[in-house]
């Protein structure tokens, strides 16, 4: 038997085989080949990328109808447009180089093409080619869409895995995560909770890649992933799954139940999410609002700024499955871990610090405009309300709140429908937010506690950093009284409080967010059932302050 240990980081167990993830070499040279090899290479590739767009448009046609089918099959149509493979012909004739570069040459220029056409229409082909020369780079080199190549769903491993490369991932095919580095407070872990599947990191060398294709059995409470189990393991490792799935029945008992205490204090359940898809979960487990949808993952997850129509159609997707709940919509949250390409972004020193989230869009007016455009349409059809997050400074929520003015200014103009009531939050997650609490409640409607950033800011400890283990600590009695400080200023001022980190999710904390007052929890839909029989055992009078103290 074979025990790794590391640090679960999403709970629940099970088995399936490890599938050891290879990051593609994306990174195309020219280098001189025999062509006509070459242009067999291309047929080849041509010939899987038309099979697999058809199987895409089949599939969109069950799913979302004929328009986006229709997209599929234009795609099959470029694959072999004439003058597009003439191109890549007479560059391999003419260079006498791989296919590769000569495709990747032709989807340049026919991009850049389309590009300064006149024509709108026109000029959006162009993401059409650089999506199918994209296809046809992956036929070419063998890289799998989504990184799994696999007909059966598998654990993933990996050395880790950035946040965006989680994302690009086909998610049916994954039961669980395992990792040699990361941390519980990454995005990748945070977003493995929100897909509700187990996850472990920081299992180190231990995780060898030679384990690709093993069954394992593992478990993401305690952090073992386990080979080929002595029978008294299989057997404890069987009777916890067992465990796990008759309290899931138990919790689905809890169901349109509301969340209250036994003496009568209601909390808000709500959740967190980073895609449209979540809202599914969402509502599979009676979560009673959002508290925190991630926006930056629709910029994580595209190869470029998503357009104002793209978000739009996604935050009004959202706003209508909530039905008129809540739906707290969070701003551009990149930098540090959340890295995207596209925004050109210099290397910082020390990026956690650096130019990110509420930053960034303070300094680039139209990438700003552009999302609080599509998040004012989308509050015409829900309860939308804008969150800002990193904020330091007073003076920042009053350019948000200036931007957010001059965008409802234009769109009334235009005479495009918006909520002019929509609320507006900002996320206390810096210290200095916390000692500007009182004045910053009187410009907004809530406040939503980031616990994952104001610890790693509070105590000065690196949330990605694994080695940190118990010094970043979200329990510690300093970043509980900045809670406790910031729950104080908003209802001074008649404003409601959450949490929408990961602490708010902690069971055992549940005590000390009623004692100091805390008004909603946001949390992975995952655990809004077990957090409702929790709270429905409570008594508010009596649960006190100890925790604050040190
Ligand atoms: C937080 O910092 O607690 C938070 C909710 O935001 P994120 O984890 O996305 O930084
Ligand atoms: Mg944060």
């Amino acid at each position: 038997m074979i025990v790794i240990q590391g640090k679960g980081v999403s709970k629940g167990v099970l088995k399936g085989n490890i599938y050891f993830y290879h990051r593609a070499e994306k990174k195309i040279e020219k280098v001189s080949a025999d062509v006509e090899a070459e242009k067999a290479r291309l047929a080849e590739a041509q010939q899987k990328a038309i099979a697999q767009l058809e199987v895409l448009a089949e599939n969109c046609r069950e799913e979302a109808g004929d328009e986006t089918a229709i997209l599929f099959e234009t795609h099959a149509m470029f694959v072999e447009d004439e003058d597009y493979v003439d191109a890549i012909m007479s560059t391999m004739e003419e260079e006498q180089c791989n296919a590769e570069y000569a495709v990747m040459m032709a989807g340049e220029q026919f991009a850049a093409m389309f590009a300064a056409m006149d024509d709108a229409y026109m000029q959006a082909r162009a993401a059409d080619i650089k999506d199918v020369t994209q296809r046809l780079l992956n036929n070419l080199m063998g890289i799998v869409e989504g990184g799994i190549d696999s007909e059966e769903p598998v654990i993933l491993a990996a050395d880790d895995l950035a946040p965006s490369e989680t994302l690009q991932m086909d998610k049916t095919k994954i039961l669980g995560f395992v990792t040699q580095g990361g941390s519980g407070n990454s995005h990748t872990a945070i977003l493995a909770r929100t897909m509700g599947i187990p996850a472990i990191c920081g299992l180190g060398d231990a995780l060898k890649p030679e384990y690709h294709g093993r069954l394992a059995y593992i478990d993401g409470e305690t952090g073992q992933v386990v080979l080929d189990p002595d029978p008294m393991t299989l057997a404890a490792m069987r009777e916890k799954y067992e465990k796990q799935q008759k309290m899931k029945e138990l919790y689905q008992q809890l169901k349109g139940q509301e969340d209250v205490t036994l003496d009568g204090r209601k909390i808000k359940l709500y959740c967190n999410i980073g895609s449209p898809e979540d809202v599914a979960s969402v509502i599979a487990n009676d979560g009673q609002g959002i508290g925190l949808f991630r926006s930056e993952f629709l910029y994580l997850a595209s190869e470029d700024y998503p357009t104002e129509d793209a978000q739009f159609e996604a935050y009004k997707s959202v706003a209508m499955a909530m039905n008129g709940k809540r739906v707290i919509i969070r701003t551009l949250d990149i930098g540090a871990d959340k890295q995207v390409g596209y925004f050109n972004l210099n290397k910082e020193e020390n990026p956690a610090m650096g130019l990110r989230a509420v930053r960034i869009c303070l300094n680039r007016p139209e990438v700003f405009r552009t999302q609080l455009r599509a998040l004012y349409r989308a509050s015409a059809y829900g309860k939308v309300a804008i969150m800002f997050p990193m904020i330091a400074s007073v003076w920042e929520v009053k350019e948000c709140r200036r931007a957010c003015q001059s965008v409802m200014k234009e769109l009334t103009e235009e005479g495009v429908p918006f909520n002019p009531d929509t609320e507006i939050g900002i996320m206390i997650e810096t210290p200095s937010s916390v000692f500007m609490a009182e004045e910053l409640a009187q410009l907004v409607d809530f406040f939503s506690v980031g616990t994952n950033d104001l610890t790693q800011y509070t105590l000065a400890c690196d949330r990605q950093c694994n080695d940190l283990g118990k010094f970043f600590d979200p329990h510690h009695p300093a970043v509980l009284r900045a809670l406790k400080m910031a729950t104080d200023a908003a209802h001074k001022a008649g404003i409601w409080i959450g949490i929408c980190g990961e602490l708010g999710a902690d069971i055992s904390m549940l005590p000390t967010f009623l004692a100091i007052g805390v008004d909603e929890l946001s949390v992975t839909p995952s655990a809004v059932l077990p957090l409702r029989a929790e709270i429905r055992k409570s008594i508010a009078q009596t649960c006190n302050l100890d925790m604050l103290n040190a």
